[in-house]
């Protein structure tokens, strides 16, 4: 991005993909802040330190800190490796607390900066390194200044004073622990119950096969997928025959076992890259992709002959089913490939059930 863009768009802001109920994207935008607060800092430090107060050493430390930030600014827009960033983020706002603390020796209490370090060191790591790093840099630096508090000016810092801010540091510790993970569990929580909720929203409650509103999203885009690559794609729809007479002899209860365990058979025939689905009622379907109508007659009396063999469990009763079959052409939409084998399913039940057809005459009008 050229420096003009950069600026008419504010350089400061970084392009990324994620949404707003994704952690990162939060994560983002406060490394976003944090990067735009101490470059401002850094930089205008080394301006007044150049030109007002001539501490030229104070300088070049401020520009070296302006440089870092600009690098992990840079590093952050083109990578988006958060990891990276925030490591470095977390790392060079230590090393700069560390290095003010040390500087002001105690004066104006310029310490109380340090309860910024383990918000921010939560946010951006997580809980566990959040606290692999918090706790140690507290401990050293409260050491630090009960070492060298001797050799600060007298009126910096007394012991009641020191009590304090060490309790209220670690008080601060332990809230932003609490408030990062009370967030993560939140986050988590709800990832979890939205993945269930899709999908609770492409199955079918009785067979857990994909539904029907899910089979024509598939379809749709498998359709335009196979005529854009030039692909084959056939169609097969699976009607269970009688299931009427299946139903009123045995009742709706055993008529649903069937079904699910019919589902169960057409699970173990399928390849891993065919779509099963329930079409409707007693009705399936099996989307096939690369498979020619040859391939996918094949399958349908592969399918078709195992279930004429099997002994459903209930009753031990037999079932058959009808099948119709449809490759995809070059016209096709996903109506008019389905009125085809619609058309093949109406063709093998005219023929007397338990066959396949291929439905062959019908095409997009
Ligand atoms: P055909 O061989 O012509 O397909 O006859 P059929 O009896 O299977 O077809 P029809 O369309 O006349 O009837 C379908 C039956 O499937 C009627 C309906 O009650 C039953 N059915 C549909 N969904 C379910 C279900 O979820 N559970 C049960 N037990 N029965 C179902
Ligand atoms: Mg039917
Ligand atoms: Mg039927």
């Amino acid at each position: 991005m050229s420096w003009q863009a950069l600026l008419k768009k504010g350089w400061w802001i970084i392009n990324h993909p994620f949404e707003r109920q994704d952690p990162r994207y939060w994560r983002i935008r406060l490394m976003q802040s944090l990067l735009l607060i101490l470059q401002l800092y850094s930089g205008i430090f080394v301006i007044l330190n150049l030109t007002l107060f001539g501490y030229y050493t104070v300088a070049a430390a401020n520009l070296a800190v302006f440089g870092v930030i600009l690098g992990i600014q840079t590093d952050l827009r083109r990578n988006l490796n958060l990891e990276r960033s925030a490591n470095w983020l977390t790392g060079t706002i230590i090393v700069f607390m560390v290095i003010y603390v040390a500087l002001t020796q105690g004066r104006n209490y310029a310490f109380i900066w340090l309860s910024m370090v383990p918000t921010i060191a939560f946010f951006l790591l997580g809980i566990r390194r959040g606290l692999q790093v918090t706790v140690p840099f507290l401990l050293l630096t409260i050491g630090y200044i009960v070492w060298s508090a001797n050799a600060w000016p007298s009126y910096a810092i007394n012991l009641p004073a020191f009590f304090n801010i060490s309790c209220a540091l670690f008080a601060v510790l332990t809230i932003a622990r609490h408030y990062e993970k009370s967030r993560a569990e939140a986050y988590a929580f709800l990832e979890e119950r939205n993945g269930e909720l899709q999908r609770i929203a492409i199955t079918d409650g009785l067979t857990q096969l994909h539904n029907r509103s899910h089979l024509d999203a598939v379809l749709d885009s498998e359709v335009q997928r196979a005529q854009r690559h030039n692909t084959e794609l056939s169609v097969l729809i699976l009607d269970t025959d009688h299931f009427k007479v299946l139903n009123d002899s045995y009742g709706h209860l055993v008529g649903d076992q069937v079904l699910i365990e019919l589902s169960e058979l057409l699970r173990e025939k399928i390849r891993a890259t065919d779509i099963l689905g329930r079409w409707g009622g007693e009705e399936f379907m099996i989307i096939a992709p690369n498979t020619d109508a040859e391939g996918a007659v094949e399958l349908a009396e592969k399918i078709r002959t195992a279930t004429a063999k099997h002994r459903f469990t209930d009753e031990h009763l037999h079932l058959t089913i009808s099948v119709g079959v449809a490759e995809l052409n070059e016209q096709d939409t996903l109506i008019s490939i389905v009125r085809r084998a619609d058309e093949g399913l109406y063709q093998a039940k005219h023929d007397g059930r338990d066959c396949t057809r291929l439905g062959k005459t019908y095409t997009k009008v």
